[in-house]
């Protein structure tokens, strides 16, 4: 940010953004179907025309695969928007409901009201989709937003600024690029809702910020999510499906990546095996040299890993990988085995290629571990045992659970995504990211007949028998 307080870009200050779209909000242009679906036609347009320069930006910003780019963020980010496109009428439409026989005659509806001015501030891991995301649900709701991509993905941040603009409705979309002093700035204007995607620790300043102006949050924070396997699965399926959901979303970099496994001692030395056998099929036997896996994004997140690793109380507890080269940014999925609770990388969220396996003398003891621990965003199970199964839906406290699988709950757009506890408030995806940024709106409507004089004073006795 400027010294005159102007945000990179065009020239303004937050105020200025701010006031900017509140004046495009206030002239009502947003309300209408046709403004909304003309935004996502521009959204789906700019993600076709520019697939390539997407891929590009994550490849500088990640050395992100393509086909993981592809799949993971633009696939599903258009996926988000043509379903949006495609529903939006009916998303639209006031939702009636019945009507209180003390009020007839009556109608009674719920509108789905845009709140105003949407701020939404993401986070580098998938830089592309938690960016554009939020913003297709604001838009459809009939909202103006500002977006401020992370400044850890620098190439991906300026290309939406690049980009963004030709594509959309500029006076009511801007994207402010920056860090700490331009999102700090942003902060304290005031806005009508904040969706925030990142750690908890700035999650608890964009609340405190909020609270300000009493402005609703929406807070996709992380943490652990664990994963539990049973003896009773396919053993082979399991291994590949862990070793995708962890190494394959992001080299481990994902909000959803399982950070720990729980699983018996007896039947760890198999899963162990497995998931070393799936690592190689997957990587090489040289997985640092492997195309197929994102690097760290910077040097200080390869630092924060690298004193997960070096922390004495994990001494000889790696049973594979953990070479790391610190100019290259890379580190090779690795697997700990039985490291203690106390250790680094079991305290904090590791968010990277480590793994970490637990082990416990009977799978029921996973909920004690879990429940020791605060609420994750994620919690997986494999196990083909239903009581367990149902056990594990019924008790666990999580952002959302997976069974016999890892990630996938995140692309279904019927499923609401977000944390619970300390892994979030709120959630987005499909319609619950129209309903995120609309406000439900009360509306009964009532005609000049239907009087009752019981209702009006004064309360005489005979009004009061009943
Ligand atoms: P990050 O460093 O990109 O930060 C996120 C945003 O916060 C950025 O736009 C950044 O500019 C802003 N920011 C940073 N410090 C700030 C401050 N002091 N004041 C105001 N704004 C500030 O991302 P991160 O925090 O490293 O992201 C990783 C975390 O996010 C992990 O905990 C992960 O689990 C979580 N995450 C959650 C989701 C989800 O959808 N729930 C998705 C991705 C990541």
């Amino acid at each position: 940010m400027g010294e005159d307080g102007k945000l990179p870009g065009g020239g303004e200050n937050a105020g200025d953004v701010v006031s900017g779209l509140r004046e495009s909000f206030g002239s009502g242009k947003t309300r209408s179907y046709e403004w909304r679906a003309a935004q996502l036609k521009g959204i789906i347009r700019m993600i076709d025309e520019k697939e390539e320069d997407i891929v590009a930006a994550l490849k500088e910003d990640l050395s992100k695969p393509k086909l993981e780019t592809f799949v993971h963020e633009i696939s599903l980010a258009r996926s988000s928007c043509v379903l949006a496109l495609k529903e939006l009428k009916r998303w639209m439409k006031p939702e009636k409901v019945s009507s209180m026989l003390t009020s007839f005659p009556s109608s009674a509806e719920i509108v789905s009201d845009p709140l105003g001015v949407v701020l939404i501030i993401s986070a580098w891991n998938y830089p592309f989709l938690l960016s554009i995301d939020p913003v297709i649900g604001a838009i459809a709701a009939g909202n103006v937003v500002a977006l401020k991509p992370s400044e850890i993905s620098p190439s991906t941040s300026a290309l939406f600024a690049t980009i963004l603009p030709n594509y959309v409705d500029s006076s009511c979309i801007k994207v402010v690029e920056g860090s700490v002093p331009e999102t700090t700035a942003l902060l304290e204007q005031k806005w009508d809702k904040i969706l925030y995607t990142g750690n908890a620790k700035v999650g608890r300043l964009i609340m405190t910020a909020a609270a300000k102006h009493l402005t609703p949050v929406v807070l996709e924070l992380g943490g652990k999510c664990p994963l539990v396997v049973d003896s009773d699965v396919d053993l082979n399926v399991t291994a590949k499906r862990i070793a995708v959901g962890k190494w394959g979303s992001n080299n481990g970099q994902a909000c959803v990546a399982p950070d720990y496994i729980i699983t018996t001692s007896s039947f760890a030395p198999k899963l162990v095996d497995a998931l070393k056998n799936s690592i190689e099929k997957f990587y090489g036997e040289n997985p640092m040299e492997s195309e197929d896996l994102s690097r760290v994004v910077n040097s200080n997140h390869f630092a924060r890993l690298g004193r997960l690793l070096d922390d004495e109380k994990i001494h000889g507890k790696i049973i594979h990988g953990g070479e790391r080269d610190e100019k290259l940014l890379k580190i090779a999925p690795t697997l700990l085995l039985d490291v203690p609770d106390d250790s680094l990388i079991m305290q904090e969220e590791i968010f990277g290629p480590l793994l970490p396996i637990i082990t416990v003398d009977n799978v029921e003891e996973c909920f004690d571990v879990i429940n020791s621990k605060t609420k994750p965003l994620g919690a997986y199970l494999f196990t083909r045992n239903k009581k367990l199964e149902e056990k594990f839906v019924k008790t666990v406290s999580a952002g959302g659970i997976l069974i016999n699988d890892t990630i996938m709950h995140f692309a279904n757009p019927k499923l609401p995504f977000g944390g619970v506890g300390e892994s979030g408030i709120g959630s987005y995806h499909g319609k619950f990211t129209f309903d995120t940024f609309s406000h439900k709106k009360a509306v009964l409507h009532r005609s000049f007949v239907g009087e009752v004089s019981a209702r009006y004073p004064p309360y005489t006795a005979r009004k009061q028998k009943f």
